[in-house]
């Protein structure tokens, strides 16, 4: 590898890893964790390329280093040695983008672009909403080459506005050291705090400087869209609602009613103005639609029987780590056995977990388990995982499930 990096004074930082780590990259698994690093040969710099050498003292592939993290490198190649210069970036870029291409027609254009590690950018998202696109950091890894990414994705999107988010974890650091803060406009324009984009022929307005993620939930397309099959005639309740994501496709669909809950004031605001977006499609016109402000896990306690005919249950994820996995499952269970008490004859219940640490196959045994005990005849009609914008290449990347349970 003749990298940029050759050309500064340090020596090439180069890593030897622990058999099974070594296994695991070879295999394709993106992280390198610090425990598994067993020789270095000096202190590495936020966001170098580090090298790994395997038992043969062959070259394996690189990473991002990242010396304050337990996730010590972030695999960006393994394979044959690489010269990584700008072009590399730029067809690393390409391949993303081209992934995409057929993917969507005219009338979505709000999508993501660059699904971190699953399309070789470990702990870097890029998502489009009509002209404007969004960059959001989950390491801090990137930070010392934020200004050549963002040059290469003026070069190959031309966007109207480029928004800078960063987790959390990283918002102090990148402020102090680099001047980054969360919500910046690093490129472009800047008019629009909320810009409009189409989904599924459906308009949106993204919060992309403040909103959850990168303004909107992306990831749930393919299954509002199965709403909209299924929501025909039925009085729907899209309970932890947020913008109205489903609600919408709902409304278009045909359904009777459709009520937005959310314990957001400012998520419920979104989804009005969402509504007011679409009027001119006479079936979202038609729709009675209501919002209500609540805890869900209270609301649901005291909620009117029989009231509702379909139901999205799509929470935050419960499980930040696998501590949390026992007390996550425990809120599904509260959440979905009085979910199916407020169904109707008839009624379908469809229930997401976006818990990473949460496998599908826990969540289905456990969906399951709570309509058995419902006492109601039911159905399993269909189980859903990741839309095709955003792959999930390894087993820590597979959080979203989703199963469509039906009541009579
Ligand atoms: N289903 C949405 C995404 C849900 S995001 C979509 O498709 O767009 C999670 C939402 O749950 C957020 O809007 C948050 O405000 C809300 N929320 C979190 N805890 C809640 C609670 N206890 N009761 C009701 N809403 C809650």
């Amino acid at each position: 590898m003749n990298s940029q990096e050759t050309s500064k004074p340090a020596a090439r930082l180069r890593l030897r890893v622990s058999g099974p780590a070594e296994s695991a990259i070879r295999a394709g698994h993106p992280w390198l964790f610090a425990e598994s690093v067993v020789e270095q040969n000096r202190p590495g710099l936020l966001g170098e390329l580090g090298v790994i050498y395997d038992r043969k003292n062959c070259f394996l592939g690189f990473g991002l280093f990242d010396p304050g993290s337990p996730l010590r490198l972030r695999m960006l190649h393994v394979g044959r040695p690489q010269v990584v210069q700008r072009d590399w970036w730029q067809a690393k870029l390409g391949q993303a983008l081209e992934r995409r291409s057929t993917l969507f027609d005219h009338q979505t254009t709000g999508y993501r672009c660059i699904h971190g590690e699953n399309d070789g950018w470990p702990g870097l998202v890029l998502d489009r909403y009509g002209s404007t696109y969004v960059l959001k950091l989950y390491t801090a890894a990137w930070l010392p080459r934020l200004d050549e990414i963002v040059s290469l994705i003026g070069e190959a999107v031309h966007p109207q506005q480029l928004v800078l988010r960063l987790s959390r974890n990283i918002q102090a650091l990148s402020a102090s050291q680099f001047g980054a803060t969360d919500g910046k406009v690093i490129l472009g324009s800047g008019d629009s705090q909320f810009p409009v984009f189409l989904e599924s022929g459906i308009r949106f307005q993204a919060d992309v400087c403040r909103g959850q993620k990168t303004g909107f939930f992306l990831d749930q397309r393919e299954n509002r869209r199965e709403v909209e099959r299924l929501a025909h005639g039925r009085r729907v309740l899209n309970l932890f609602s947020y913008s109205g994501g489903f609600s919408l496709y709902a409304a278009r669909g045909g359904a009777r009613s459709v009520t937005d809950l959310d314990i957001s004031a400012h998520a419920l605001k979104s989804a009005d103005h969402n509504y007011a977006l679409n009027h001119e499609i006479p079936t979202i016109a038609q729709c009675e639609h209501r919002t209500i402000q609540a805890d869900t896990f209270e609301w649901l306690e005291q909620a009117p029987k029989g009231r509702f005919d379909l139901l999205v249950l799509d929470p935050p994820s419960f499980a930040k780590n696998k501590g949390d996995v026992a007390g996550a499952l425990g809120a599904y269970q509260k959440l979905a056995s009085s979910a199916i008490g407020v169904l109707g004859r008839n009624g379908l219940l469809l229930a997401a977990s976006c818990s990473a640490h949460v496998s599908a196959e826990a969540f289905t045994d456990l969906m399951l388990q709570v309509a058995r005990s419902s006492g109601r005849p039911f159905a399993a009609i269909k189980t859903t995982g990741h839309p095709p914008d955003h792959p999930a290449n390894f087993p820590e990347a597979w959080y979203l499930k989703c199963l469509y349970l039906r009541f009579d």
